[in-house]
């Protein structure tokens, strides 16, 4: 993944701290963070809003054809979690030994994610783990 380090920098709050987004007027929260609220549009207030990182699985599969990035970590899965805000985020299951189910309990864990060839820039993301 030849990411841009800027890119990188700009979204690392989202990436590495589930940063969101609230308008409160509505209430309605945002992930990834939104600067103007659907409901409310110009009207709406919106704050940022650091998500609980806990949510259950909506819906997973399991990757075993995988892209180049991730050629080295087939099979994994990919699952849907609807976090306790609201919010549907798609990520990674790491790998605890505990059976991924719809339904199950998860919450946020910082993983690598890629690097950057041999000796490259190495890639954080979220992923999330079954408790
Ligand atoms: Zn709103």
């Amino acid at each position: 993944m030849e990411n841009a380090p800027a890119g990188s920098w700009r979204k690392q709050d989202a990436t590495y701290n589930m940063t969101g987004s609230k308008c409160e007027k509505c209430g309605t929260m945002y992930f990834p963070p939104r600067i103007i609220c659907r409901n409310c549009g110009r009207d709406g207030k919106i704050k940022e809003h650091k998500f609980s990182g806990e949510g259950s699985v909506y819906s997973y599969t399991v990757i075993r054809v995988p892209p180049h990035d991730f050629r080295n970590v087939a099979p994994y899965t990919v699952a849907v979690i609807k976090t306790n805000e609201g919010p549907m985020v798609e990520g990674h299951i790491v790998d605890n030994g505990k059976k991924v189910e719809i339904g199950a309990k998860v919450r946020i864990v910082l993983r690598r994610m890629t690097v950057d060839g041999e000796e490259g820039l190495i890639h954080y993301h979220y992923k999330f783990e079954l408790v």
